[in-house]
């Protein structure tokens, strides 16, 4: 491969996805941490459907799936007691073929990333800081310190800071981070032990003034505990698992044999004011730090690597105009927001204090949250949202067109189907190649037939099924499906001048 265009700064997930991407897809990458080597704690430790999606057009989802656990069940405690369970399990079927979401620990997963990186020849510059940078026409200087202490100069097309929430990026870019922080402070505990709570699903305790939750963790008696520091110690430094409110672990009788790591951490709720500046991008927790309410952040991260990594791709191969890395920031700003002021509802309401508040968390949520379960149209709606299948990028200028309920900017809609020996397949398979292409669940028009046959753009030509019908897709429409797996247009089939303009706008 050639020198590297892109310098990726930071090796947490969303570096080490953007890298991997970049690599796979054929552009060569250098990509550095300031750190001796990958985190060794679990930190974020849940992998969302959308992500085993990517992961899948990566080819890695199987290796996570293989070293993670599924979400079975959540059920609920109040004051001590049972109040509920809602069955996870294949809740989002039919919509996703990951209808669950995997616990799989951050160092864990950084490792799997770092193997992959490794086997294709990428290794991570440990100890290599970026110290500054500046940009100039036709790239960036980045001002380096190697792991010998040498200042380095390093010229690259683009520079991508994936350098998370206290980014030197950012920093020097100048772009604010506005926001607040809650006032509660949180620990984290990854422990050993036993009781009845260890049974593979997830445990969500309240009691008057405090919550924990409890994720089930790989190894027989290990265990992620989440949960508030007593209010007296919030200033206190150097806090220990000793200091915590045990009540209400004692509740769910949970014995800890062992803690194998402690922290205590105040939650951030802040949006970067712009992901671009000219070849400068911010990605991952540099650009949206929020609550980790619904395992969304690092998620959120790795989508905002997809995102930036197929454009950069095109751009630096010359085959599309550099307008197309204009489209990163409008996409994953507006998603950032959103799920920040949601995550902040969610979290303001769990840690509120006062009388109407507790009385909601203790006595409605439990009753009503199972309830609702009842329902598919619940279950699939709280799948589709948590699961970050639901994102889509309606107002973006790489979406266009509508037929039925499907929309340019919305994620390919997933359809299982037998292929011709009986064995299970869907329509995802394709999205393996990283690069645009043409979907038709029916028959494809003649006109559609030859423009991808000029174009050498790959056309999938689908039988129409009860399923494809299901997911919202119309027999013998044109769906133009972008290397990330999202539609860029849809037509009916009848209007190539439409599929033309768009591929001569956006493909070159
Ligand atoms: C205690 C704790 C618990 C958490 N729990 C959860 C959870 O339960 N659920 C959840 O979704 N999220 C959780 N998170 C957040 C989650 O870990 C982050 O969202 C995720 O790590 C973001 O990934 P990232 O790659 O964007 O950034 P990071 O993982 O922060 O990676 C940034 C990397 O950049 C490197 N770097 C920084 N500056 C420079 C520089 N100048 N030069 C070179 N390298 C640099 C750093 O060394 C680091 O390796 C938790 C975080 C912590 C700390």
């Amino acid at each position: 491969m050639a020198d590297p265009q892109v310098l990726v700064v930071g090796a947490g997930p969303t570096g080490l996805v953007l890298a991997l991407w970049l690599t796979k897809a054929g552009v060569a990458v250098r990509i550095i941490d300031k750190t001796a080597g990958p985190g060794t704690t679990s930190r974020a430790i849940v992998l969302q459907a959308r992500t085993l999606e990517f992961y899948r057009q990566l080819g890695v989802d199987r290796i996570a799936i293989e070293r993670g656990i599924d979400f079975k069940a959540v059920n609920l405690w109040i004051r001590g007691g049972r109040v509920g369970r809602v069955p996870f399990g294949n809740i989002g079927e039919a919509i996703s073929p990951y209808p669950y979401a995997l616990i799989f620990p951050q160092d864990l997963h950084e490792q799997m990333l770092v193997e992959q990186l490794n086997l294709l020849g990428v290794h991570v510059e440990r100890e290599t800081e970026l110290v500054d940078f500046t940009c100039d026409g036709d790239g960036v200087r980045a001002e380096l310190r190697t792991k010998a202490g040498e200042p380095e100069v390093y010229h690259a097309a683009y520079l991508v800071g994936c350098d998370g929430a206290h980014s030197t990026v950012r920093e020097k870019l100048a772009v604010g981070f506005p926001g607040g922080t809650y006032a509660d402070t949180y620990y984290v505990a990854d422990i050993l032990g036993s009781g009845p709570v260890f049974d593979g699903e997830m445990h969500g305790a309240l009691d008057y003034a405090d919550f924990l939750a409890m994720f089930p963790m790989q190894g027989g008696g290990r265990a992620r505990l989440v949960g508030t520091v007593r209010k007296k110690l919030h200033h206190q430094q150097d806090l220990r698992w000793e200091d915590v409110n045990q009540s209400i672990v004692r509740r769910l009788k949970i014995k800890v044999e062992a803690v194998n790591w402690f922290s205590t951490y105040r939650v951030h709720h802040r949006v970067a004011s712009h992901f671009q500046q000219g070849r400068v991008f911010l990605l991952g927790d540099a650009a949206h730090v929020h609550s980790p309410v619904g395992g969304q952040g690092m998620n959120t991260g790795i989508g905002d690597a997809v995102n930036l990594a197929w454009k950069l791709v095109a751009v630096l191969r010359d085959a599309a105009p550099t307008s197309l890395l204009e489209t990163y920031e409008p996409e994953r700003v507006a998603f950032a927001q959103k799920l920040v002021a949601t995550t902040d509802r969610a979290f303001t309401f769990v840690s509120a204090h006062g009388p109407l508040a507790r009385r909601v968390r203790l006595r409605v949520v439990p009753r009503l949250l199972p309830f609702l379960f009842r329902f598919a149209f619940f279950r699939r709606l709280m799948f589709r949202t948590i699961s970050q299948t639901a994102i889509r990028y309606p107002n973006s200028p790489l979406s266009q067109g509508q037929v039925g309920t499907v929309e340019g900017g919305d994620r390919l809609p997933w359809v299982p189907f037998k292929d011709v020996t009986g064995k299970m397949t869907d329509n995802f398979v394709p999205l393996t190649s990283l690069d645009w292409q043409v979907h038709c669940y029916g028959e494809a028009a003649p006109e559609l037939k030859t423009i991808c046959e000029t174009r050498r753009l790959p056309l999938h030509v689908f039988s129409w099924n009860s399923a494809a019908a299901q997911a919202g897709l119309t027999q013998n429409a044109a769906y133009l499906v972008r290397p990330d797996g999202y539609i860029g247009l849809v037509d009916s089939g009848a209007n190539s001048a439409n599929l033309t303009a768009y591929l001569e706008r956006w493909t070159g």
